[in-house]
């Protein structure tokens, strides 16, 4: 789950990582003038979306009064920001700064641990002073079992190269967003840029936060924090039924039991020459619930013209498969798309049998994964 800067700041906040003065979001031109006249001095707007380089986009400006706040949110409001949509800014007392350096923690899969990563020249592009000036970027290895000390922090900003006076205030925030990254499952912190104030305070002027979904059982905070933008909501709808679902560019719907096979299943269809709409797996016993809720869930995709159920029966059993599908229909009514059920494994005949006989106009089984893939390729394309 990613968070927005101002749900990821007020995160540090609730950690007790230093960092702006608090803001206030807002979706409108006349709410930014209100926020900046109640924030007093100058602000900065700043475009609340899902995805960095908001900068160079021209979704940051800064702001000396409240009527150029409202100017300065009409033309951030409604950018489009890499594909995103900015439908919020934040406004925030700005910050005099001093200079600017970059720090982040993240999830490492080749350590299998984590790393903190850390250079004084922040505010703009890592990658790219990793690239050209590698010796200005720290990383350093931290093994989460037994986590970061003082000494490894101040090796940091040593090796970073952190004038000598500074040192201990970016070493005691390292500690601090380090302690705030584990408590919260974190598998990404990034701030960039980390800034020295003109009054000397080392602060996060931006905070770019992902958490591990998997542990938000444990994180009934973040869990409830507002996902607005945050994706499809398709998918959100997906998860809050514990379906996996991603929401893809084409046509042709595909609903399948395993991860694997639903991936074989994107595979096949663009082997027929189509394009799958989404990926969801229904998951392990694919009962007549689930089949409905999946069913409802691919056929709300108004690009959606045909639908492609591959299910291998292993304790799902293909009779129960079957009997859910036609439930499943029951239910939703009369479909202007086909769905080509295509039923393998366990009680397959069992399952085909049923929907034979059935005889609904909507279904089409099938025994084979390319052949079933190609009707419901065909079927797509008739009905554009
Ligand atoms: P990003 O471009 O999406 O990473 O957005 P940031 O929040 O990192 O802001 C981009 C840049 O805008 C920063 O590196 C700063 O140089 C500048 N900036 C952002 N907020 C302020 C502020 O309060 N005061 C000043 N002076 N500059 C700011
Ligand atoms: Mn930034």
């Amino acid at each position: 789950m990613d968070l927005m800067e101002y749900q990821g700041k007020q995160l540090y906040r609730r950690l007790g990582i230093p960092t702006t003065p608090e803001g206030r979001i807002a979706a409108t031109p006349d709410e930014a003038e209100r926020a900046a006249r109640e924030a007093g001095g100058p602000v900065v707007v700043k475009a609340q979306v899902l995805t960095g380089g908001r900068g160079k986009a021209g979704g940051v400006k800064l702001a000396s009064d409240p009527v150029r706040a409202r100017e300065a949110a009409e033309r951030i409001l409604g950018l489009d920001i890499k594909g995103h949509a900015v439908e919020q800014v934040l406004i925030e007392p700005a910050s005099a700064i001093a200079e600017e350096y970059y720090l982040s923690i993240l999830h490492d899969r080749v350590s299998k641990g984590y790393k903190v990563i850390c250079s004084v020249e922040g505010g703009v592009d890592i990658e790219e002073v990793n690239r050209s000036r590698p010796e200005r970027v720290c990383k350093r290895d931290i093994d989460p079992t037994k986590g970061l000390d003082d000494a490894t922090a101040t090796q940091i900003v040593t090796q970073a190269g952190f004038a000598e006076e500074i040192r201990p205030d970016v070493a005691a925030f390292i500690l601090g967003l380090y302690s705030g990254f584990v408590a919260c499952d974190a598998t990404l912190f990034e701030v960039n840029p980390l800034v020295l104030t003109q009054d000397s305070q080392i602060v996060a002027l931006d905070a770019k936060v992902s958490i591990d979904d998997n542990a938000l059982f444990r994180q009934p905070d973040l869990a409830g924090m507002n996902r607005r933008g945050s994706g499809d909501s398709l998918e959100a709808r997906a998860k809050a039924q514990g379906l996996q679902y991603v929401k893809l560019e084409g046509d042709v719907g595909v609903l399948g039991n395993g991860a694997g096979l639903v991936m074989a299943t994107l595979d096949v269809v663009a082997q027929a020459g189509g394009r799958p709409a989404n990926f969801l797996d229904v998951g392990g016993g694919a009962d007549a619930g689930k089949m409905a809720a999946s069913l409802a869930l691919v056929l709300s995709d108004k690009r959606v013209r045909s639908v492609l159920v591959n299910i291998f029966g292993g304790i799902t059993r293909g009779d129960l498969v079957a009997e859910g599908v036609l439930g499943a229909l029951g239910k939703l009514g009369d479909l202007p798309q086909k769905l080509v059920v295509r039923l393998d494994g366990t009680n397959a005949d069992q399952g085909r049998r049923i929907l034979r006989e059935a005889a609904h106009p909507s279904i089409v089984p099938a025994e084979k994964m390319l052949d079933a893939a190609r009707q419901a390729v065909a079927f797509a394309k008739e009905s554009q």
